[in-house]
């Protein structure tokens, strides 16, 4: 304590207040800011997250329009199949083979591939496989195939499916490329065939009617709605093998004999695409894949037909395993892209609440110092003198018995030094009230200087102070009192008005086995003091 040098104290006290609000903003500041960025991370991961989940759902939606555009147009080709099959003028035919007939009925057949364009063939197999009829298109024309040109299609999958079948019963092919004379057709025709047996006035089965669909203008539809998606899409047959969307070097791999396909190159997303039933998504190291398979027949015999009944027969391959697979697929890459898009509204709303959390923070931390402040206030207040900066009286109570206390029970030297500044009245008197404070105060900064850490020096009344000395005996008690008295004597104080000597003079006493409380040793040094004062004063007398 330095009781004398104000603005250094009071310099270091506005350090220690700074320091104690910067303490306190941060004890507010940083939680708060930690919170608040918590808080963001987590909406800004959930935006991120539902941005993906949109993409998702998207994919998802327009995977399932491709699907349901295919169950669609096969609805229409499967109602003109058996309308054809179960016409009157092929049932005639079948009937007496006359050639008004086999007319009749090329002109029908010649008819639906000049107004249905997306036929590229129609044809009547008998029971043995032999084609008796077949118009071709060509050029947009129906072509009536000449009988020396007619084929035996016995050994064709497409015949031996569809012969086995009852009445009323659809046969859809894979879809595939047209082969013509053992030859894949070029450019590539991508062919889909529908097949169904035919019966006679008799109930007799004498054959297939085929009727070969060209889905071209079905898949760039379905290549338009892969345009639109965000993944990169392909459409594969239920063997893995690609139909649309790979390199054309992949495409169609199984009329060509290859290996290569989709299930291969992905086995991980495969098996999820055939563990699911309809559709589905699945994270592998490349990326994203989202997938829905397409049952043309299984929809087609979901729906209604006008008034045709399918019957499908469950232990059939082509009911079964026929589906189409489209898969869209989102690269690690653009994942990535999309979780790391920094989401600008979200940091500059964190930016301008993080500075609100601080101005807050600033408020906080003020109020606490303050309040802080007044407690320290209030607390100098009750244990301090205000001219002096040494513990007032109350104070010197409250440590002196706790230092009795002790002394008393451990047997340890306690002793007492009251000290009293002589005919301070006349200073008064001579320089005045004001510079009788100051040397009021030089004077307890000598008293003080000569303290050591565990004694206490307090303003026991208006000139007189008490230092207690723990650990100290009264010879050793009376030794820094000579010492006091000595330095106050040798150090004047030193103002405008001239240079003025004190002296005090310092009453000792020691405690007593007898002793009750501190106040009886502090009796003794007080009658000490008198003693001093009796004696002439500027000394020390002990008891
Ligand atoms: P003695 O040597 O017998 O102690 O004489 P004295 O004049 O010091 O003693 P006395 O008790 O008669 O007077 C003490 C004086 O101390 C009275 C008062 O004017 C002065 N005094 C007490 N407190 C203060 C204070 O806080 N400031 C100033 N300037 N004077 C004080
Ligand atoms: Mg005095
Ligand atoms: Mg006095």
């Amino acid at each position: 304590m330095d009781p004398d040098d104000d603005s250094k104290s009071e310099l270091s006290g506005e350090r220690a207040v700074k320091r104690a609000l910067l303490i306190n903003f941060m004890k507010i500041f940083i939680p708060a800011s930690l919170l608040l960025g918590g808080i963001f991370y987590f909406f800004s991961n959930q935006t991120q997250k539902y941005e993906l989940q949109a993409i998702k759902i998207r994919e998802e939606s327009a995977l399932r329009n491709a699907s349901d555009l295919t169950s669609t147009l096969f609805k229409q080709k499967l109602s003109d199949l058996l309308v054809l099959a179960e016409g009157e003028v092929l049932r005639e035919f079948l009937h007496n083979n006359s050639t008004r007939t086999l007319t009749q009925i090329i002109r029908e057949f010649s008819l639906y591939t000049r107004r249905k364009p997306k036929y590229a063939q129609i044809r009547l197999i008998d029971t043995d496989g032999k084609e008796i009829i077949r118009v071709n298109k060509k050029n947009g024309e129906p072509e009536i195939v000449p009988k020396s040109e007619l084929q035996d299609k016995s050994e064709r999958y497409y015949f031996k499916e569809a012969i086995r079948l009852n009445q009323g019963d659809i046969y859809i092919s894979p879809l595939d490329l047209n082969v013509e004379q053992g030859v894949i057709e070029e450019p590539l025709v991508p062919t889909i065939r529908f097949a169904t047996p035919v019966y006679d006035g008799y109930g007799e089965k004498r054959g297939v009617l085929i009727t070969n669909f060209t889905p071209a203008a079905l898949l760039d539809k379905i290549e338009d709605i892969f345009n639109t998606l965000s993944g990169d899409t392909v459409m594969l047959n239920s063997d893995g093998y690609w139909l649309m969307g790979a390199d054309d070097a992949k495409l169609w791999g199984f009329m060509y004999g290859s290996k290569e396909t989709f299930a291969s190159e992905q086995p991980e997303v495969w098996r999820a695409i055939i563990s699911s039933k309809n559709g589905g998504s699945v994270v592998t190291e490349t990326g994203m894949y989202i997938f829905q398979r397409a049952y043309p027949l299984n929809r087609a015999i979901l729906g209604t037909v006008e008034n045709i009944q399918l019957r499908p027969d469950a232990d059939q391959p082509q009911t079964k395993d026929l589906y189409w697979v489209y898969v869209s697929h989102i690269s690690k890459q653009r994942l990535n892209d999309l979780s790391s898009i920094p989401d600008y509204i979200s940091i500059l709303i964190y930016l301008l609440l993080l500075q609100v959390t601080g101005l807050i923070s600033i408020v906080f931390a003020k109020h606490a110092n303050q309040k802080r402040l007044a407690s320290i206030r209030l607390l100098q207040h009750a244990t301090k003198d205000e001219l002096t900066g040494l513990s007032n009286r109350r104070e010197l109570k409250k440590i002196a018995e706790m230092e009795f206390k002790r002394a008393y029970r451990f047997k340890r030297d306690y002793s007492i030094l009251m000290i009293d500044l002589d005919n301070f009245k006349d200073i008064n008197d001579i320089y005045g009230h004001s510079i009788g404070d100051d040397v009021l105060k030089h004077n307890a900064k000598i008293c003080l200087n000569s303290t050591r850490s565990e004694d206490l020096l307090a303003r026991y009344g208006g000139e007189e102070f008490v230092m207690l000395l723990p650990e100290t005996d009264k010879e050793g008690a009376r030794q820094l009192a000579e010492r006091i008295c000595r330095d106050v004597r040798e150090q004047p104080f030193d103002c405008v008005r001239g240079s003025i000597t004190t002296t005090v003079s310092i009453g000792v006493s020691e405690i007593d086995p007898n002793d009750i409380n501190y106040s009886d040793i502090l009796e003794r040094a007080d009658s000490a003091l008198y003693q001093a004062k009796r004696e002439g004063r500027n000394r020390v007398a002990s008891t």
